[in-house]
């Protein structure tokens, strides 16, 4: 047996037995007489004694051993003199008798604690190491535990696990796909899912009724901050369901999840509609921990000779509380080349300021009398001491730009508490989106949502404008501004399936070789069906307050989309090439 405890279990009630730990050396410290090593496992930190007097060899032995050492300790567990509260083991200490090195270390390229030196680079070459640190493994342990519990309340409800194929063809979910050459067909290519979709609405025509998986979905896209080319869903599906069931059973999960890893009872979730979100936050997952509205000024702002307000399509504003005397000219200009920045490309920034001895201080004082701009303030309902941050532009632009805005200001007004939760659902988005650069239409969510029933007809027999406003059985699960989760009810006519592609630009030969087997499905009794996929490594990320998926996945890739650590992508063999019959020609061959 190699240990009779883990390093986090020894109490003031096993003092006088001889135990066995093992673990890894996080600190030494050499006293002359005594020699104190911390060794340390998944569970804690337990301290072993080596006292000169009793065994100077054995003593001599621990001095010379380094961090990260692997060892083996037995010896009889003693009250401490030195008390440590702060550590589970911290009344007790090992008195060794013997040690047994399982295995050296080199010294690691950073300090395996909490708080690490090592930069984001080393610690993903070294992830082992990384992963050593508590923080982190407390990240992959508290995922596990939600897996865990997702898995219960799911069963609980009836759902089956089924595992969906990862050798695929193309399921379009906006993103590349990321391909696989096959051997046995020359020339051809499986695609990675970008989701189960397909197969989770065949497993509804399958009669299977409710389904779930906790799986991985791969998507080939440039990589933005915070996402992964692969990363993890809980993909569900339920039978015979309306938009509302799902709602119910989802908010039902969530709910789940909070209470039984963080203790936390959530109040049922609101529920916005699309516009209503873009309209006041302008965005489709606003951040509810805080208020700060958009306001819209158009009838009160514009004809009054400021040019610029004059030709906007909208003039729309925050009121940030108590913000008059933070913010000097220099701050209003940094904040204003901060909205200027081509990520954000707002042209300029107006502000009112409402100070707090009564005055107003305005950008556009010059156009605007005191009583036109009081008239403003009290649309927002500001106070004394208020400032108001106004865009204007073209509406859906000058929203982003102030959703922008609104958050930034939200962080630097300390407005983003950790620890508060405010979830929502976002309904009833949009089925198609027109975009202007390739003159199509996408699916909003996926080609495979349904219209909602009452706009049915009207997508079957409508001409292009209409397309434009048909609203989608679509949802999201919003929660402090991240997108945890999407879904929607599913098209399960074949005749409207086919329409819908159609819209989006599939020919139907095209639709017929890439779908064939999903419309060919739908004549067989697919009976009305729904779903909805979590963002798991972002769920885990939003349940601790945190902002990166990335410390939540035990090996992730950088964001050149690498993985350091076993340094992939790489190149093949010249074999596997050509058995691949791939050609790998350079353009110097090719000539
Ligand atoms: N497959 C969708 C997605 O990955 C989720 C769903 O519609 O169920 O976003």
């Amino acid at each position: 047996m190699y240990r009779t405890h883990t390093c986090d279990e020894l109490r003031m009630d096993h003092v006088g037995q001889t135990v066995s730990l093992c673990g890894w050396l996080q600190a030494s410290r050499d006293f002359g007489g005594m020699t104190f090593i911390d060794l340390r496992d998944r569970y804690g930190i337990t301290q072993l004694v080596f006292d000169v007097e009793q065994d100077r060899e054995l003593c001599e032995r621990a001095r010379r051993l380094g961090r990260e050492f692997v060892l083996r300790a037995t010896g009889l567990v003693r009250e401490r003199s030195n008390k440590n509260p702060n550590r589970n083991t911290g009344d007790v200490e090992i008195e060794v008798q013997s040690l047994d090195v399982l295995n050296p270390s080199k010294v690691p390229h950073f300090t395996i604690a909490d708080k690490t030196d090592g930069g984001d680079d080393l610690r993903m070459k070294y992830r082992y190491l990384d992963l050593r640190r508590e923080p982190v493994q407390q990240n992959l342990i508290f995922r596990s535990q939600l897996a865990l519990e997702t898995r219960k309340y799911l069963s609980d409800k009836h759902f089956v696990e089924v595992e969906t194929p990862f050798l695929i063809k193309s399921t379009p979910e906006g993103a590349r796909d990321f391909v696989v050459p096959s051997r046995m067909n020359p020339g051809q290519f499986y695609a990675l899912p970008q989701s189960p979709q397909t197969f989770k609405q065949i497993l509804m025509v399958a009669g299977l009724d409710r389904y779930f998986q906790i799986v991985k979905c791969f998507r080939d896209e440039d990589l933005r901050a915070d996402r992964q080319p692969e990363f993890t869903q809980i993909d569900c599906e339920m039978s015979f369901v309306t938009q509302e069931d799902i709602l119910q059973t989802f908010e039902g999960l969530t709910k789940h999840l909070f209470q039984s890893t963080l203790g936390v009872e959530l109040p049922d979730f609101p529920r916005m509609s699309y516009d209503e979100a873009m309209q006041r936050y302008g965005s489709d997952k606003p951040d509810l921990r805080f208020g700060m509205e958009f306001v819209e000024l158009n009838d009160l702002a514009q004809n009054k000779g400021f040019s610029v307000f004059d030709q906007a399509e909208l003039v729309v504003g925050i009121c940030a509380s108590g913000q008059a005397d933070q913010y000097s000219n220099k701050d209003i200009k940094k904040l204003t080349e901060w909205m200027q920045r081509p990520q954000i490309g707002a042209k300029g920034l107006v502000y009112v300021k409402f100070n707090a001895d009564g005055s107003v201080k305005s950008s556009v004082g010059k156009f605007y009398g005191e009583e036109d701009l009081r008239a403003w303030g009290e649309r927002f309902g500001a106070q004394a001491g208020d400032m108001l941050l106004i865009l204007s532009g073209e509406t859906e632009k000058t929203r982003k730009q102030l959703n922008e805005l609104r958050l930034e200001m939200g962080r630097r007004m300390g407005l983003l508490k950790a620890g508060d939760f405010k979830p929502l659902w976002v309904v009833d988005f949009p089925l198609l989106e027109w975009d202007e650069d390739s003159g199509r239409f996408h699916a909003m969510h996926h080609p495979f949502t349904a219209p909602k029933k009452a706009d049915v007809e009207r997508m079957l027999t409508g001409d292009h404008d209409t397309m434009k406003s048909l609203r989608a059985d679509a949802y999201d699960l919003v929660i402090n501004g991240s997108e945890i989760g999407g879904g929607s009810i599913r098209i399960h006519d074949r005749e409207l399936q086919s329409r819908n592609f159609d819209l989006l630009g599939f020919s139907k030969e095209e639709a017929e070789a890439q779908f064939g087997f999903l419309l060919g499905a739908f004549e067989y009794g697919a009976p009305p069906h729904g779903g909805i996929a979590f963002g798991f490594d972002r769920l885990c990320a939003v349940l601790n307050g945190q902002s990166s998926i990335r410390d939540f996945i035990a090996f992730p890739k950088n964001n050149q989309g690498r993985d350091v650590m076993i340094d992939a992508p790489a190149p093949v063999a010249s074999e596997q090439l050509d058995e691949l019959r791939i050609d790998l020609q350079t353009e110097e061959e090719v000539g």
